[in-house]
């Protein structure tokens, strides 16, 4: 936190009077499931987004962040919350500001905010989220209001959707804004209705395996998957009383398939209705300390995303099935968007370094560069230091 002081010392010319921390965050399972009513089952990691704040008198917001030096100091006018490109990063904050000043909270005071993320962006952990709860629990303690949680998370979902035009769900946000240390969170994206379990892993840890490979592609298809699904659910809704495919169990969705028709509309709606109710089984089995049903269920997601819903990559297919074959696996998926970015493992610990070692070493002979690994720690959400 030091340097971050002393950054905004040299940036600012005094010393920053707040600090606040916003995590990044896993989801253990329940993938591309939120934009489908489905449940999700993500936690707030230790890695994240931190913050050193002053107040500057003045009703602009002055920002820099320590990871994009290059586009120095951003200054936004308080009146003047529209978009611009122009404004790169600091549009995830504008976007928090405009919405919570719809809201009706008085967002008035100048600010002067210097970040630094230790999630390395774009790859699946939700840096961006991370930014946009920051922003609104920054703005919040600063104007000395007092926000529900629960609106500031979905406001930074708005913050995607609309201000910045991503069609992405509310997991992330809530994993972030509601998480807490070592649990995580079991969330139905229909009702928000939600249900903190204790990830107790024994002697197993969860490790992140990042492709590095820069998402590509991942809008145009994330949009063509919510089509095909949309298109499905139409379908079914000719003859079944249902808002979403969440509401969906197995054998009904296998007893209808004719209604939908296309094979690949099939496969593509199969994937949110499996995934969900995958995802309520592991929760049980996790209860119940089934860890190796778990993590059964853990690589079926990435099958399942892999051939069904058609999100994965090379890149992460070789992360994930290469860490089925370590010894101490329990299971390994993609998680995210996919089309790159970053995949779990849940290991034990003791063979956790061989994995990363014999993983690594196959990842590179492969793709002809090196992945990069950490172990997650399971941490609390947003919150001032
Ligand atoms: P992801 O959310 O998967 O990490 P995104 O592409 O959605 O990837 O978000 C990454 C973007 O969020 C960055 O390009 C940047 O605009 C913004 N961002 C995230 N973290 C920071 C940070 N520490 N400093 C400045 N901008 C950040
Ligand atoms: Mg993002």
């Amino acid at each position: 936190m030091n340097h971050l002081s002393k950054a905004f010392l040299k940036h600012f010319n005094y010393e920053p009077t707040a600090s606040f921390f916003s995590p990044g965050r896993i989801n253990l399972i329940g993938e591309h499931t939120d934009n489908f009513g489905g449940h999700v089952f993500p936690a707030a990691i230790t890695l994240g987004t931190y913050a050193v704040v002053g107040k500057n008198n003045t009703g602009l917001l002055r920002l820099y962040s320590l990871n994009f030096p290059e586009v120095g100091v951003i200054t936004v006018d308080l009146n003047e919350l529209d978009f611009r490109k122009e404004d790169n990063w600091a549009n995830y904050v504008k976007g928090m500001a405009k919405y919570l000043k719809e809201a009706g909270h008085a967002i008035t005071v100048g600010l002067d905010i210097l970040i630094e993320g230790t999630i390395p962006n774009g790859s699946g952990l939700s840096s961006s989220a991370s930014l946009e709860i920051l922003a609104g629990i920054i703005f919040e303690k600063m104007n000395d209001l007092t926000i529900d949680r629960l609106d500031i998370v979905k406001l930074g979902k708005r913050v995607e959707n609309d201000y910045l035009g991503l069609n992405s769900g509310i997991m992330d946000q809530f994993a972030i804004g509601m998480g807490a240390k070592d649990q995580a969170l079991l969330l139905d994206t229909n009702t928000l209705v939600y249900e903190k379990i204790p990830v107790k892993l024994g002697e197993n840890i969860v490790v992140i395996m990042n492709t590095k490979k820069r998402r590509e592609l991942v809008e145009s298809a994330y949009n063509d998957r919510l089509r095909e699904c949309q298109e499905a659910l139409k379908r079914l809704q000719t003859k079944l009383p249902i808002a979403s495919l969440g509401e969906l169990d197995e054998e009904s969705f296998n007893a209808h398939t004719n209604l939908i028709g296309d094979p690949i509309l099939i496969k593509r709606a199969r994937h949110p209705v499996f995934e969900n109710r995958r995802t309520l089984r592991a929760t049980e089995y996790l209860k119940a300390g089934d860890l190796k049903a778990f993590g059964k269920l853990v690589n079926d997601s990435h099958i399942s995303l892999r051939d069904d819903y058609g999100v994965s990559c090379y890149e992460l297919d070789t992360l994930a099935e290469n860490a089925w074959e370590q010894p101490g696996v329990l299971g390994a998926r993609m998680i995210g968007a996919g089309f790159g970015g970053c995949a779990i493992a849940i290991v034990a610990k003791d063979q956790a370094d061989a994995l990363i070692k014999n993983v690594g070493k196959i990842y590179e002979e492969k793709i002809g560069y090196p992945a990069e690994f950490y172990i997650a720690e399971i941490g609390d959400g947003a919150r001032a230091l």
